[in-house]
């Protein structure tokens, strides 16, 4: 399924030109138009998804694959010395394009990318109601 006013839906099928870095059946990976640092790419399902919520399980199971794929390959040609994989659902996570995709950010030693939260102390209560609710 594709939706005629998803941008990444243009981008994905080559509707739109893009800088693809691989393409297959089912993705597209492109340079991301405001790159975190040099080399951040998106992968792209080729079918709309929003995000992780809805998307298919058997493209779920082959983006972490892709995913490790290129991060291999790219490592070698960016000489970056870590690799950071972000993937944003929903707007209070971050995500403003509403066609699911996976960040790969490039790390150098010293760089500036702001990635990372405020980490605090697990509480008992929240712990029991979680682990109460999951099982
Ligand atoms: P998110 O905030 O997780 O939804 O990420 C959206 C990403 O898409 C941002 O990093 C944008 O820079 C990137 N982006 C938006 N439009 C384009 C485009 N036309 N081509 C490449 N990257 C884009
Ligand atoms: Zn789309």
């Amino acid at each position: 399924m594709k939706d005629d006013n998803c941008i990444f839906c243009k981008i994905a099928n080559g509707a739109i030109p893009s800088a693809t870095l691989y393409e297959d059946e089912d993705f597209r990976v492109i340079l991301d138009l405001n790159p975190a640092s040099k080399g951040h790419a998106l992968i792209l399902p080729k079918e709309h998804y929003r995000n992780l919520f809805d998307l298919d399980d058997a493209l779920a199971a082959k983006v972490l694959v892709l995913a490790k794929k290129m991060t291999c390959k790219l490592k070698e040609i960016l000489r970056c010395d870590g690799y950071n994989i972000v993937q944003n659902n929903e707007e209070e996570a971050g995500q403003t394009v509403f066609h699911f995709h996976m960040h790969m950010i490039p790390r150098y030693k010293g760089d500036k990318v702001g990635l990372g939260w405020h980490m605090e102390q697990l509480k008992e209560e929240d712990k029991e109601e979680i682990l109460s609710k999951v099982k």
